[in-house]
């Protein structure tokens, strides 16, 4: 991103962070800007699968986050787990060893871009070109801080299990994560700059698809998945 893009979005945060701070002093409660598409985030091909409204529900429903990095020039993408959650909806979570190339790259600050896709589906064409996949997806722009607040810390760390394995309460069904355990480990807050969401639903496309009579089949293969799941 160039110098003079990042002074804009950052001149256009600060804006819309005083306007929501004395809108939040007014109404006295804590409001959380949302990030909003931007000059990385624009969506060009079938801008019009944009669900922008969506965000939030994909990235509290997905399972891996592909975490994208640039190191000497070297593009990297690594699969995570993560944590978010819609009560702070500009946040998302990482964590890792100490030791992790990429960790240690976040907690220096560096610019990271992360995807996270929902496969709804399989979709067969009567033609090749057709073929294709219904998916929700989300890729978020951003940049990390290291969470060092060990309340903080097991706060997010206790949400994350709690997303990923709904009901499990820590000292009931595992044992807290001990001290030790704590500090061999990195978690990043990475604050969502710009973000976009696109989807593709429906059947195949295909100009012989609607016709029955026509040779080849044509439909979609759902893909379940334990929670968050459509055709
Ligand atoms: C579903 C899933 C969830 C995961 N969740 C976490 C998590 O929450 N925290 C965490 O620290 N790690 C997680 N991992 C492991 C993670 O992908 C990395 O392997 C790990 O973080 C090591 O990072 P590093 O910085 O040491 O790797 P690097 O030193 O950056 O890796 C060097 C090279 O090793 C190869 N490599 C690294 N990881 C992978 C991989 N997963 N698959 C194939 N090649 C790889 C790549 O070529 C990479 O460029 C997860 C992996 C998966 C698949």
């Amino acid at each position: 991103m160039n110098r003079t893009v990042f002074r804009m979005r950052k001149e256009r945060n600060v804006l819309q962070w005083r306007v929501l701070l004395v809108d939040s002093l007014r109404s006295n409660e804590e409001v959380r800007m949302e990030p909003t598409p931007g000059p990385c985030s624009t969506i060009r091909r079938h801008p019009e699968r944009a669900i922008p409204d969506e965000v939030k529900e994909i990235l509290a429903t997905g399972l891996v986050a592909h975490v994208g990095f640039c190191e000497d020039g070297q593009p990297f993408v690594i699969p995570m787990s993560y944590h978010y959650s819609p009560t702070r909806p500009d946040r998302l979570y990482l964590h890792g060893s100490r030791d992790s190339r990429l960790m240690q790259l976040l907690a220096r600050g560096a610019a990271v871009s992360v995807a996270v896709t929902l496969v709804d589906g399989l979709v067969y064409s009567r033609t090749a070109f057709n073929h294709s996949m219904n998916y929700r997806s989300v890729v978020c722009f951003g940049r990390a801080r290291v969470v060092e607040d060990e309340r903080e810390q097991r706060r997010h760390f206790e949400e994350m299990t709690a997303r990923y394995f709904p009901g499990r309460t820590p000292g009931e069904d595992y044992a807290p994560a001990t001290a030790q355990q704590l500090a061999v480990t990195l978690l990043v807050e990475v604050e969502i700059e710009e973000w976009s969401a696109k989807a593709r639903r429906g059947g195949p496309r295909g100009p012989y698809d609607n016709d029955p009579d026509a040779p080849g089949s044509a439909g979609v293969v759902a893909i379940s998945r334990a929670k968050g799941s459509e055709q």
